[in-house]
């Protein structure tokens, strides 16, 4: 999941910041069309930590100590032999088209929904008792998660908050190049390049062709885990779909080329609870 490119604003623009289970996304003022902020030095990723070397985080930064000693780490690798959830099967109220802004966070694509003040009006899904509000979403290259020991080019993460904007669910989807154009993804504009994190695109995007490649994750895992990068805060309840999303071969290689590597080593499994 996310990581904390942290975004330098440029004097002419004051950003406004908020943590991602991955990343930081800058909102600020609205942008007109596609408009890059010309100040080289104004958005970065400053990162202490690396994908790279995400072995070793807590020795980066003692704040990073759930790195290292969390009982519920994610990713974690997956498979069959697990079985598929049964329980928090999550009920989808993702309703036509949703406004925000396509941007780069730093390492792949991410769409961040539009926000008012108030999460209960975004696209949510409830499990259990719960209902959780989609913040926005990014994508991972490879993918974080490993299932039946096959890891997918990228994988797709729908960040879910609670009413007051916390963290609480994250939905991933594995992305895969197949034969044909994927839906969702044909909808998004120019791919942004990870180095070029100043560009933001106010587009809107229905979700309707992701949930379906995915058949609305009727099979899935779930699990107990956390943010994939520091400060890899625990709480997060993770589904993974079975289902891959499959992308047109030239749809997978602007993805990619307009990503860098970005996933954390595979967790052990601790405290998991799989699938309970
Ligand atoms: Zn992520």
């Amino acid at each position: 999941m996310f990581f904390r490119p942290f975004i330098v604003a440029a004097a002419a623009l004051v950003f406004s910041t908020s943590a991602c289970p991955e990343h930081k996304y800058t909102s600020g003022p609205r942008l007109q069309g596609r408009q890059t902020i010309t100040d080289p030095g104004a958005n970065s990723t400053q990162n202490d930590w690396a994908y790279e070397a995400s072995y070793n985080w807590h020795r980066v930064s003692s704040e990073y100590y759930r790195c290292q000693n969390g009982t519920q780490q994610s990713p974690i690798a997956l498979s069959l032999g697990n079985g598929l959830a049964l329980n928090h099967v999550p009920k989808f109220n993702y309703n036509g088209s949703i406004a925000g802004d396509f941007y780069n966070w730093g390492y792949g694509p991410a769409f961040t929904v539009k926000h008012d003040g108030n999460w209960t009006s975004h696209p949510s899904f409830t499990y259990d008792d719960m209902t959780v509000y989609l913040k926005g979403w990014h994508v991972h290259a490879p993918a974080d998660h490993s299932v039946g020991g096959d890891r997918s080019k990228a994988e797709l993460h729908l960040v879910h908050v609670d009413a007051s904007g916390h963290e609480a669910a994250v939905m991933a989807i594995r992305l895969d190049p197949g034969n044909f154009d994927s839906a969702f993804i044909t909808q998004l504009p120019a791919m942004i390049g990870f180095n070029d994190m100043g560009t933001i695109h106010p587009i809107n995007i229905d979700f309707t062709a992701a949930l379906e490649s995915v058949q609305h994750f009727n099979e899935f895992w779930t699990y107990q885990g956390s943010l994939t990068s520091p400060p890899c805060h625990e709480g997060i309840r993770w589904f993974v779909a079975r289902q891959i999303m499959f992308t047109g071969v030239e749809q997978m290689q602007q993805i990619l080329g307009a990503s860098t590597y970005s996933a954390r080593a595979e967790q052990e499994v601790w405290q998991h609870r799989i699938n309970e």
